[in-house]
């Protein structure tokens, strides 16, 4: 059965890069009853990748931890290696994808289907390059501030970031809508962005808002965009 068989509203989260505060993020989603697909780089967890952004330190986490901290939610493939996939010839493409696909299916056990762009850089070449990689759905960077089902499964435009001034006010018109037809609000985001400018306290204010409506799907991204049924556990 497909969501839109009862419902005509999803929510979906989609985060990237698998860093330790993952954590944090998994625990307040499990609490509001939120799925979210975490898009990974299979080898960049051993040894720990460590950087810095805006005075945040940021960090990945092994693969020992992940299995069990991301129980329930969806994983979705990030390249192996987190690089520009335009900038990869054929043959480096297809290891940075199918390679990362499987020592991810190894780790998790879950079918990976889906992916994230590292660096929301995608064309042509690379979308039918990646569905031969047996990815089915593959998400950008670039906001829409819309609800619309994406048309090319290959190129999803999310509906916006957690950081931006929209998001209150998209989520209080999605509450309210009442749509035809089906509809999606897709967020997100890198949880380490958290850390800057109070954004815990503002995502639960949001995950409050958004959670617990009867006329709304909460299903991980691979749930909620699977053309022929349930593919992702
Ligand atoms: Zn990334």
């Amino acid at each position: 059965m497909m969501w839109t068989d009862k419902y005509r509203k999803a929510f979906a989260l989609s985060y990237d890069d698998g860093v330790y505060q993952d954590v944090r993020l998994v625990k307040i989603l499990n609490q509001y009853g939120l799925k979210c697909t975490f898009n990974l780089n299979s080898g960049l967890m051993n040894p720990p990748y460590v950087w810095e952004s805006d005075g945040v330190r940021i960090e990945r986490m092994p693969p020992e931890m992940l299995p069990e901290l991301y129980r329930g939610h969806e994983i979705a493939s990030h390249t192996v290696s987190h690089l520009d996939l335009t900038q990869l010839s054929d043959g480096e493409l297809f290891s940075e994808v199918i390679d990362d696909r499987h020592a991810l299916e190894a780790l998790f056990g879950q079918s990976v289907r889906g992916f994230a762009y590292p660096y929301g850089n995608t064309g042509k070449r690379v979308k039918f390059l990646l569905n031969m990689c047996g990815i089915d759905y593959a998400r950008g960077v670039k906001s829409t501030y819309s609800f619309e089902l994406p048309e090319d499964m290959l190129d999803i435009a999310p509906t916006c970031r957690h950081k931006e001034d929209e998001i209150f006010d998209l989520a209080r018109q999605f509450i309210e809508w009442q749509p035809d037809s089906p509809k999606l609000f897709l967020l997100w985001g890198h949880s380490y962005e958290f850390d800057m400018q109070r954004g815990w306290e503002r995502f639960e204010r949001f995950c409050e808002l958004m959670a617990g409506h009867d006329d709304i799907f909460y299903g991980t991204c691979g749930e909620v965009l699977a053309k022929g049924g349930e593919l992702y556990g």
